[in-house]
């Protein structure tokens, strides 16, 4: 497999350092309010991957932490007087629920911040200790002229860097791209005891230590959103490799951003849509569905029109298999055919054409075309002839490829009352037998303002979803 390395800006052959075994991490959100479908992107896409490396036979090994103290959790504590941890803990539990709506795996380990502070005044005492940070006033800062390799993902020199940035008069930092691993507390604010100043982390330190501690000291993947390779993945690099004396990573990958109207959206722009308020809208898979529907490295727009196509898409999708289902179900012969047992030679294609498209940097967009092709394959290809054997088939097959996609194909049963549509649909029998045709259509219609649709085939009558 391929994957598109930000360090080396080019696609590498990927190579875990054990064979077999894949140690990933991913920066995750700082909680102070619901996740917005930005943010979601890289918790889709990586999550892909990770479920395309275990189809791949790979054991991952997956973290993905949470920020639980920063200047907007303490903003937020303080606008509703509560303390911070009240805001953090909210926004976990929702973050999670957002997760799992959106059929993310649990990572392996989901460290906080707050939990790891023991193991992050260690690794600053020691990059102290070594030279690489120093202490100012209580502050701890990291080096970053003592550092030569300073700048080598984001590909820009410390020069450069410097030249660009305003210095302050009473600056505290000896260089101004310095950046804080250590600072005290402010009037009012949380804070924990350090050998430095009674005080918290500053945002880098984390990952760097929560990496170390539940990966080791290299990493075969770290992953983001791109706005994370300046300064927030350099500084990690600079942290983990000075402490660790290792390579911090072998390949850095990053998702490009979900704008609107062309603006990257953020919080701090204001132009952001929660993932909350979205599901009102489009069900969760729906929003999987679109993030999945572009390669993960390509800007996207958020728009109602992209939702309703991927909508519309999925449903397509939805529609092929629970037609298969049907058919399998309600077939009138067991066995493969001979002609069927070509055809299904012929869809080994659409697998192998899916897994091409995997393997080259995770193209999600041409793996969903290789589905769409299969779902026409099996539209034009099974009909109330079909053997049980092939539409099952064609059916496991469809879904295995779903299923790496992490993208739901079942309707949920708590989104139907299964129960109550096949009562109606019982007494719609009755009313026909009984030439009550009126009372038949009001069920159907009462049947269609729930969103169900029915079918009178030969073999008996059918509902599904409306999608
Ligand atoms: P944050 O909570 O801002 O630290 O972001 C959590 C994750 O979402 C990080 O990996 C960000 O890079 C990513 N992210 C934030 N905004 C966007 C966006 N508009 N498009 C894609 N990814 C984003
Ligand atoms: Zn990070």
């Amino acid at each position: 497999m391929k994957l598109y390395n930000t360090m080396k800006r080019q696609k590498e052959e990927f190579v875990p350092i054990e064979d077999g075994k894949v140690k990933m991490y991913v920066c995750g959100p700082t909680v102070y309010d619901y996740i917005h479908i930005g943010n979601a992107r890289p918790y889709v896409v990586f999550d892909t991957l990770r479920r395309y490396l275990e189809f791949r036979g790979y054991d991952v090994n997956y973290v993905q932490n949470f920020t639980d103290i920063d200047d907007k959790i303490i903003r937020k504590a303080n606008e509703e007087g509560v303390t911070f941890d009240v805001i953090a803990d909210r926004y976990i539990k929702e973050a999670l629920k957002d997760a799992e709506g959106l059929n993310v795996k649990k990572p392996t380990v989901a460290p906080r911040v707050t939990e790891e502070i023991d193991g992050i005044i260690s690794m600053i005492s020691y990059l102290i200790e070594k030279g690489y940070a120093y202490e100012k006033n209580g502050s701890v800062y990291f080096d970053t002229e003592n550092d030569e390799d300073y700048g080598k993902l984001s590909k820009r020199d410390l020069d450069q860097l410097e030249s660009g940035v305003r210095i302050d008069v009473d600056e505290e930092k000896k260089s101004p791209m310095d950046f804080i691993l250590w600072k005290p507390k402010k009037e009012g604010e949380p804070y924990w005891d350090s050998p430095w100043s009674k005080g918290r982390p500053g945002w880098h330190i984390e990952c760097s230590v929560m990496a170390k501690k539940y990966l080791g000291d290299t990493l075969d993947i770290h992953a983001g959103g791109e706005d994370l390779i300046f300064p927030h993945h350099e500084n990690e690099i600079a942290q983990s490799e000075a402490a660790n004396g290792k390579d911090f990573v072998r390949y850095w990958l990053h998702n490009g951003f979900i704008k609107v109207d062309n603006k990257k959206m953020s919080k701090s722009e204001g132009n952001f849509f929660t993932l909350r308020e979205i599901s009102e809208q489009f069900p969760y898979d729906v929003v999987r569905f679109y993030l999945l529907s572009s390669h993960y490295r390509s800007p996207i727009n958020f728009s109602r029109e992209l939702m309703l196509s991927a909508e519309s898409s999925l449903g397509r999708i939805k529609t092929c298999l629970s037609n298969l289902k049907f058919a399998f179900e309600n077939a009138r012969t067991k066995e493969l055919t001979e002609e069927e047992n070509t055809l299904l030679k012929e869809c080994e294609e659409f697998k192998k054409s899916f897994i091409e498209s995997m393997d080259d940097d995770l193209n999600t967009a041409d793996a969903i075309a290789s589905i769409f092709d299969f779902v026409r394959f099996a539209n034009t290809n099974i009909n109330e002839n079909s053997s049980a054997e092939f539409s099952q088939k064609i059916y496991e097959k469809i879904k295995e490829l779903c299923d790496i996609l992490g993208i739901e194909t079942e309707v949920k049963s708590e989104e139907v009352d299964t129960e109550k549509i096949e009562q109606l649909i019982a007494e719609r029998s009755e009313a026909k037998k009984a030439k009550d045709f009126a009372r038949a259509d009001a069920i159907r219609n009462e049947l269609l303002d729930m969103g169900i649709v029915i079918e009178d085939t030969r073999q008996g009558v059918r509902w599904y979803k409306e999608s």
